[in-house]
C-alpha cells in the first residue's frame, strides 16, 4: 500500500487528486443494435454499439475454435477543437486494438465458432481519456447484447500533473501534465486487461498512478452495473 497525503492541492477544476469527473453511463440505447450504451465522463460523450455474434464477412479473422471480437474506434471531425480528419489514422487504429485486446478476455466467445462480434465506439464529444471511456461504454454494451461474459471490464486512467499523481485527467491535464497511465481491469478477478503508460514516471509514482486507476476503475464499475440494472429493470 503506497502512502498518499492528504493535503494535496485542489485541481483546476476543483477536483481532488483521487475523484472522477462526473460520469453517466446508459445501457440499451440504440433500437437497431443489438447491444448499445452511451457514456459520459467529464466533456466526454461516446456511444458503443454491438453487432453480432454473426457469421463474418471478413474471412481472414475468423476462427473454427471459437467467435473473435472486432473493434472499430472512431472520433467523429467535430468531436475535438480542431476538426479531425474523418476516417481512421494510426491513433484511431491502435485504440481499435487495444480496446479489443482489453475486452477480449472477458468473453466467452467459445460457443461462437467461425462468428463475429463487431463494436463500433463513435466519440461524440472528446476531452481526455477517451480510450478508457470507449472501453467502459463498449463493456456495456456487450452486456445489453447478451454476448457471455466472465466480467464486465472497466476503464479509467491516472497520470501526473505539476508533479502530483492524480486520477483521470481531463484534456487539459492530459495535453499539460507529464504523464498518462489509462488502465483497464476486470474488477470481479482483477485482472489488468489494458495498461499504457506515456511521459515521466518515477517506479513510485507508476505504483500510485497504478493504485489510483484501479480504485478509479472500481467507481466505474459500480456505475456500470447500476446503467445495467437499470436497463433491465424496465423491461
Ligand atoms: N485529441 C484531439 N484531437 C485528436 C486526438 C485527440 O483534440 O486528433 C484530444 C482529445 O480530447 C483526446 C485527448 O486529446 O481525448 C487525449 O488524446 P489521447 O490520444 O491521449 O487519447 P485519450 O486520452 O482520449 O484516450
Amino acid at each position: 500500500m503506497i502512502f498518499i497525503s492528504e493535503e494535496r492541492k485542489i485541481r483546476a477544476d476543483g477536483r481532488a487528486y483521487n475523484e472522477l469527473r462526473p460520469i453517466k453511463i446508459e445501457a440499451g440505447v440504440l433500437e437497431r443494435a443489438d447491444g448499445s450504451a452511451y457514456v459520459e465522463v467529464g466533456g466526454n460523450k461516446i456511444l458503443a454499439c454491438v453487432y453480432g455474434p454473426k457469421e463474418s464477412y471478413m474471412r481472414r479473422f475468423l476462427r473454427p475454435d471459437t467467435g473473435v471480437i472486432k473493434v472499430r474506434y472512431n472520433m467523429a471531425p467535430f468531436s475535438v477543437d480542431t476538426r479531425k480528419r474523418p476516417g481512421p489514422d494510426r491513433r484511431s487504429n491502435e485504440i481499435s486494438k487495444i480496446t479489443a485486446d482489453a475486452l477480449c478476455p472477458a468473453l466467452m466467445l467459445e460457443g461462437f465458432p467461425r462468428s463475429m462480434v463487431e463494436v463500433s465506439i463513435e466519440v461524440i464529444a472528446a476531452e481526455g481519456g477517451t480510450r478508457c471511456a470507449g472501453v467502459t461504454a463498449a463493456a456495456v454494451a456487450l452486456a445489453d447484447a447478451g454476448i457471455p461474459m466472465k466480467d464486465i471490464p472497466a476503464g479509467c486512467a491516472a497520470g501526473k500533473m505539476d508533479d502530483e499523481v492524480v486520477l483521470d485527467l481531463s484534456e487539459i491535464e492530459d495535453k499539460n501534465g507529464q504523464a498518462d497511465v489509462p488502465l483497464v481491469i476486470m474488477p470481479r478477478t482483477g485482472e489488468i486487461t489494458l495498461l499504457q503508460a506515456d511521459g515521466n514516471l518515477t517506479d513510485e509514482e507508476f505504483e500510485e498512478a497504478i493504485e489510483l486507476a484501479i480504485e478509479g476503475c472500481m467507481q466505474v464499475s459500480e456505475v456500470q452495473k447500476e446503467a445495467l440494472k437499470t436497463c433491465y429493470s424496465q423491461e
